[in-house]
């Protein structure tokens, strides 16, 4: 049930409205919050769209208790094929509600509806669904030992997960997690980012209406230093899975071991390198380099940052990219022909044009854009910076915004060099026509994804992690069951 202070009518720029959910959900019910009241700014029009409430240390503590009472008395007994058949429901629902949900995440983070609808909410469907498919799939093995003996593994729940996610995708990077944290049998409370609120609230209705057991899912918001810290010292609290920048990503680490030991995924920042080599198809390098720094704004943790071309095809490839980078429609969300929108508030719409400033002083050349779009609203233009080096803060930062740089290289060996002089790990590309370069540069690149001739692609089938500060752990495929299970073995004597 939700009390009629919980919905409000909120305005969308392209003059429609939107009914949101301002209130916290625990146990299948929207609950007012007792920490401060958030304010959510659309950042199209710097105005704010409406105030939501936030969860301090006691609605924390309700949320992590309803999800630990319904671990132990209620999901950890629903069948494994039932836990699947509700997956897949909820999957039908957002199916049948694919433009509202893509509505609040355009709305709140200022993507494209489009985009926001043919792929953040697409690709979470089809996460629901592939992960519906592995809930009745996850088994131990049995193992023999001795004749006497019999010995078996179960790969049994963690019990109480707890989410963090940040702004950039709000509803795909909770689905990452939702996902395989509920097909293995978890119960789960996530905290949305404080800066995007809106969307996973309309997902919370549809948990309701699958079915799911009170408990199971609980979805609340506010700031990290209060509620994330509440959540990552929280003892019932069995796991962390965390998104968001290396900074935090440290916090919640040392967080988690205070009151219990927690399992622990961390999916970071990153400033990943695209190689780009002299017998590369340029045509094919320029559109894919070009989607993999500036889809979602560049706001993504694996954006291609980083350009590295070889010096002969440096001027040809330019080019090439250029005309790619100009054909990019900036505009409000909701025109059907918008690619780019605004960024996502004010501090991160600073400090991308602090890093445009800091790299021109630090010697790199503006080639394309660099400043502000239109008079309103966090828009940059996108922007492209030539004679780049490798110690400049603009190829060693994370500037999360439209911004890529550019340097050359002269030789294979030393464009691996420098993609890996980065204390990041996340991602990589390579672009040659050379099946021995491809898999040279791909086995030596030390990132946790290395695209070829292509970037920025996702399935729900296959991994997604980093190394080095990109952090650790997998999210996607069945690998990330691994990291909501944990191993039981059981060893019989058997009297024989
Ligand atoms: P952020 O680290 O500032 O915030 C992320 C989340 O952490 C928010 O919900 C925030 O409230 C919370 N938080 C902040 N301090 C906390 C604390 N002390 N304890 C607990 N929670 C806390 O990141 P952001 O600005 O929201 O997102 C951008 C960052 O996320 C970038 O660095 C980007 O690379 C990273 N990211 C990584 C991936 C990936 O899969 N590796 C995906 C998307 C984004």
């Amino acid at each position: 049930m939700s009390c009629s202070e919980d919905i409000k009518t909120v305005k969308l720029s392209n003059g429609k409205t939107a009914k949101v959910h301002t209130h916290l959900f625990i146990n299948n019910e929207f609950v007012p919050g007792h920490g401060p009241l958030i304010e959510t700014i659309n950042p199209v029009n710097e105005e704010v769209i409406c105030s939501v409430h936030s969860a301090n240390e006691a609605d924390v503590d309700a949320a992590v208790k309803a999800a630990h009472e319904s671990f132990k008395n209620t999901w950890r007994k629903v069948a494994p094929s039932e836990k699947g058949r509700l997956l897949n429901k909820l999957a039908d629902l957002m199916e049948r509600d694919i433009d509202e949900i893509a509505t609040l995440d355009a709305l709140d983070n200022g993507k494209a509806f489009s985009v926001a609808r043919d792929v953040d909410v697409t690709d979470s469907i089809g996460c629901f669904r592939y992960f519906a498919g592995w809930a009745d799939k996850i088994h131990g093995k049995t193992i023999d030992t001795t004749f006497d003996k019999m010995c078996y593994t179960r790969h049994e729940a963690l019990g109480v997960v707890g989410a963090v996610i940040p702004w950039n995708y709000p509803t795909m990077m909770a689905v990452w997690k939702f996902a395989p944290a509920l097909a293995a049998g978890n119960c789960i409370v996530m905290k949305t980012s404080e800066i995007t609120p809106l969307p996973l609230y309309k997902f919370a209705e549809l948990v309701k209406e699958a079915g799911f057991p009170a408990g199971v899912v609980n979805i609340i918001t506010g700031y990290g230093q209060t509620t994330g810290t509440a959540l990552s010292t929280h003892p019932l609290v069995s796991k962390m899975a965390f998104t968001g920048s290396t900074v935090t990503g440290r916090k919640i680490m040392e967080a988690s071991s205070t009151s219990n030991l927690k399992k622990l995924q961390l999916e970071l920042g990153g400033k990943s390198a695209q190689i780009v080599c002299a017998d590369a198809d340029l045509k094919n390098a320029a559109v894919w380099a070009c989607g993999g720094i500036f889809n979602n704004h560049g706001q993504s943790c694996n954006a291609g940052s980083r350009i590295i071309v070889h010096e002969s095809v440096h001027d040809e490839f330019l080019k090439l990219f250029t005309e790619e980078a100009k054909k990019i429609k900036l505009g409000d969300p909701f025109e059907s022909d918008t690619f780019q929108g605004p960024q996502i508030s004010k501090g991160q719409f600073d400090k991308i044009l602090g890093y445009i400033d800091i790299g021109q002083k630090e010697g790199a050349k503006i080639h394309l854009g660099g400043k502000r779009w239109g008079t309103k609203g966090y828009y940059i233009e996108p922007t492209i910076f030539i004679n780049c080096k490798n110690n400049m803060r603009i190829m060693r930062e994370e500037i999360f915004g439209p911004v890529v740089a550019i340097g050359t290289f002269k030789t294979v060996d030393e464009a691996i060099e420098i993609a890996n002089d980065s204390e990041y790990g996340l991602a990589g590309g390579v672009y040659t026509k050379d099946l021995d370069t491809a898999i040279r540069v791909s086995n030596e690149v030390q990132a946790g994804t290395v695209w070829v001739n292509c970037f920025d692609v996702f399935d729900q089938s296959t991994p997604f992690g980093g190394y080095k500060q990109s952090g650790f752990g997998k999210e996607l495929g069945k690998y990330a069951l691994h990291e909501y299970t944990q191993v039981k073995v059981v060893k019989m004597l058997i009297n024989l």
